[in-house]
């Protein structure tokens, strides 16, 4: 298992260019996400990765090894296409042995990694069933099995959960964070879906426009978000913004937005733009009668032990995530007020988050 490295990579169709110069190191066993909306270029540096698509520009490492201009077959890695792509006339171990019988090995060697794999998966009892037979969890662990018994450096996968509904797929989740544990191999994994990526990932690199915005910890990526577009992305419901036409100074101590006072945070960098925005997640708010933002209710959502509550104001619909005891009828008069100070502050020129902890 391995490092793998990208350094300013860069892919370019025609005049396009999908994935600009790009620069990641993905640790040995680490399982890494790589999360943004469609077309942000995640697939195609996932194919660079594997060796499917090569690079305009750029260096890619496995390991030691420069291996950017490499075929795929010539890496020690498995792209796992679709977890279910299983053929379903042969029985698991023909299933485990299909990929090693391509690639030329000894009947012994075969034997040996199918079962070594099955093992590893637990899926050695089975050896024999029929793929119509299993369930959806053995199914993806026989699906894994295939690219285990190549022994590759790293795995690679590519919305695998994509086709599934949602229980399933909260499900499968589960099953695949167990399976790295047991394994300990380098992932990169793509999806669309934040909630996937929070649940999954080691460590999550967030992509827009062909960029790599921010690459850190789940909770660092939710609580401290470098950008907007990353405050904006992460989160359900997501963060609420406040457009302030204003800059911002160092030595400022709090912001009057409609009533509310937003305390600025310690350490600020110096605002560029005149316009500035504020991000606080609806946790971070709370209603009152009688200090804050004015609006009437919107909407009411329960989420079991939570209410999110919908406010309209005159900056916009503002979400608010209460305790479940709080009780407000649709249209009744409140006023949002920030519950602590964690706040956000965006440059409204740059996007960059303010805050000078987040940005170190
Ligand atoms: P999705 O989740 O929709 O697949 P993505 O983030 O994985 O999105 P990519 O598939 O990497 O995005 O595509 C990034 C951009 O590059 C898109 O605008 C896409 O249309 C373009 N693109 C990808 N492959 C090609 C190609 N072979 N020729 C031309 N343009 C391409």
């Amino acid at each position: 298992m391995s490092q793998i490295k990208i350094v300013n990579l860069q892919k370019s169709f025609g005049d396009f260019t999908a994935v600009k110069n790009s620069n990641l190191t993905i640790n040995d066993k680490e399982f890494f996400v790589l999360l943004g909306p469609s077309g942000c270029g995640k697939t195609t540096t996932l194919r660079m990765i594997a060796g499917l698509e090569l690079p305009t520009s750029g260096e890619i490492y496995l390991g030691d090894e420069e291996v950017g201009m490499l075929r795929a077959s010539e890496r020690d890695i498995a792209f796992v296409f679709q977890l279910f792509a299983l053929y379903p006339h042969m029985n698991v171990r023909n299933n485990l042995s299909f990929p090693l019988k391509m690639q030329g090995y000894k009947k012994s060697d075969i034997k040996n990694r199918v079962e070594e794999a099955a093992k590893l998966l637990r899926i050695d009892h089975i050896l024999n069933s029929n793929i119509s037979s299993l369930s959806g969890g053995d199914r993806q662990r026989v699906a894994l099995g295939r690219a285990l018994v190549r022994r590759p450096k790293a795995f690679l996968m590519d919305e695998p959960l994509g086709t599934l509904d949602a229980e399933f797929r909260e499900l499968m989740c589960l099953e695949l964070k167990k399976l790295h544990l047991d394994i300990g191999a380098t992932t990169v994994y793509v999806t669309h879906d934040q909630l996937e990526a929070m649940s999954l990932a080691d460590r999550i690199a967030v992509m827009d426009g062909g960029e790599i915005l921010q690459a850190d910890e789940p909770n660092i990526i939710y609580n401290k978000p470098k950008t907007k577009f990353v405050a904006s992305f992460i989160g359900s419901p997501g963060m609420n913004f406040f457009e302030v036409n204003e800059g911002i100074s160092k030595d400022q101590s709090f912001v009057n937005i409609e009533g509310a006072k937003f305390v600025i945070p310690k350490q600020l960098e110096e605002s560029k733009g005149s316009k500035n925005f504020f991000g606080i997640r609806p946790e971070n708010l709370t209603l009152n009668n009688n200090e804050g933002l004015k609006g009437s209710v919107f909407g009411v959502e329960y989420l079991g032990s939570r209410k999110i509550i919908t406010v309209k104001t005159s900056l916009g619909e503002i979400k608010v995530k209460t305790d479940i005891s709080i009780n407000v009828k649709l249209n009744e008069n409140v006023q949002v007020k920030p519950l602590n100070n964690n706040i956000i502050i965006f440059d409204g020129q740059t996007d960059k988050s303010l805050n000078s902890e987040f940005i170190k």
